[in-house]
């Protein structure tokens, strides 16, 4: 064997190969404003108006000319109607007057400054302004949120919330967005029986796939899922191409390491370019990238932690370039105090299942218990990973330490 298959890849480096390779989908279709959340626009957005369309008054007052107001002392102004939101003041405010105007109301001509009404006095229908005004203060200038003709939104843009305000504010009805992605899933090994069937003496259900199903699905794909498939070269391969052929992305848990049933590697090598990896991080050391026919390829270890782990590291980061995501952000690393001591030898990354809770108003993390890589009780009562870097040679209790919030991530 060379070097290139023996080295181990960090993590960083496995991640941007991925992202290298892989081309965004082509497929869009037209939704209504609402239909594309969670989505990915497929092309640019351009603004029709300038947002806001008018001037306008940011707050309840006066809309006055600032030239009105005296630089030292009160000015007395003659109130000459009141503008609403959605109900426009058509005359113009001149030297000496004002204008009650409210929140989002136009700006009226001839204003250009509006004084908050909790300053002034009224008497009479003359309002009383005191001095220290600024020019301009207290509005909204036409296009200050967007001007006509800009790009609102680029297309790669993830639709959430404030992107379905800000599509509407446009007044664009419909959009076009990237088709969802396909991904087809199955696990593999014998020892693994369906939910609904007793288990047989050294069977263990089947769990890696109900995992699957909520990350895919968290992340909006069409999910396709395949099945237990034995450890069978033939049937391995029967099911790797009937996968390539419906789905962008194929992934698989197990077989991948090298044991004596871990057939999945030979199957892949016979079917496709795949590379297979040995990552320099703990839990989740083997994987497979590459593709089956036009489907991209993601082999996972089988142990339940471990699939979660390769999948959020690197899986997921690659979906999203294939979905169309740009760019495909890079996660933020949090910096928090260890609130336990942990063991680590230097030389491969880890990831471990913490908690972060305030303690006397500071926040902690602390690891879930058993970190086996098998362990999903300890990953479902976490709520991050707790990053160590490669070099790291163990934490005493009060140490800082990295860690990846599951929020947006699982
Ligand atoms: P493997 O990578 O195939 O050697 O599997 C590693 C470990 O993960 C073994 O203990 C398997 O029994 C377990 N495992 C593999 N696939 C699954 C699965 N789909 N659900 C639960 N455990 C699994
Ligand atoms: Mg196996």
């Amino acid at each position: 064997m060379t070097d290139q298959t023996n080295r181990s890849l960090s993590a960083a480096e496995a991640r941007e190969r991925m992202l290298a390779a892989i081309s965004p989908i082509t497929g869009h279709e037209f939704l209504p404003v609402r239909s594309t959340l969670g989505r990915i626009l497929a092309a640019d957005i351009i603004a029709p108006h300038d947002v806001p369309a008018h001037d306008n008054s940011a707050m309840d007052g006066y809309a006055v000319r600032f030239d009105s107001l005296a630089g030292e002392g009160e000015t007395r102004l003659t109130v000459v109607g009141t503008a609403f939101a959605g109900n426009a003041f058509s005359g113009l405010v001149g030297k000496g007057q004002a204008l009650r105007i409210m929140t989002g109301a136009v700006l009226p001509a001839g204003a250009d400054t509006v004084v908050v009404q909790e300053v002034t006095r009224l008497e009479d229908g003359v309002v009383i302004v005191p001095a220290g005004q600024r020019q301009g203060q207290n509005t909204r200038r036409a296009g200050e949120d967007l001007t006509r003709g800009a790009v609102a939104l680029a297309a790669g843009k993830h639709i959430g919330p404030a992107e379905l305000g800000l599509i509407a504010s446009l007044g664009v009805v419909e959009l076009a967005v990237k088709r969802r992605l396909r991904v087809a899933f199955f696990s593999t090994g014998d020892e693994l029986a369906s939910l609904g069937t007793p288990l047989a003496p050294g069977q263990i259900y089947d769990s890696n796939r109900y995992t699957l199903h909520g990350l895919l699905a968290k992340l909006g794909a069409e999910v396709i899922d395949m099945g237990v498939v034995p450890d069978r070269p033939e049937t391995l391969e029967a099911t790797l191409l009937e996968a390539s052929q419906v789905a962008d992305a194929i992934i698989t848990t197990g077989g991948v390491s090298v044991g004596e049933a871990d057939f999945i590697k030979e199957v892949l090598a016979k079917l496709g370019e795949v590379k297979f990896w040995k990552l320099n991080i703990k839990p989740g050391r083997p994987m497979a990238f590459g593709k089956v026919g036009n489907a991209w390829l993601f082999g996972l270890p089988g142990n339940p932690v471990a699939v979660m782990v390769s999948y959020t590291q690197f899986a997921l980061d690659a979906l999203l370039r294939l979905s169309g995501l740009d760019p495909v952000p890079v996660r933020p690393l949090l910096t928090v105090a260890s609130a336990n001591a942990i063991k680590k030898q230097p030389g491969r990354r880890e990831y471990l299942r913490g908690a972060i809770a305030a303690v006397d108003g500071r926040f902690q993390v602390k690891t879930t218990g058993n970190q086996g890589s098998g362990v999903l009780r300890s990953m479902s009562e976490a709520n991050c990973f707790v990053v160590l870097p490669e070099d790291c040679a163990g934490v005493a209790a009060g140490d800082s330490v990295q860690v990846q919030l599951f929020d947006g991530l699982i």
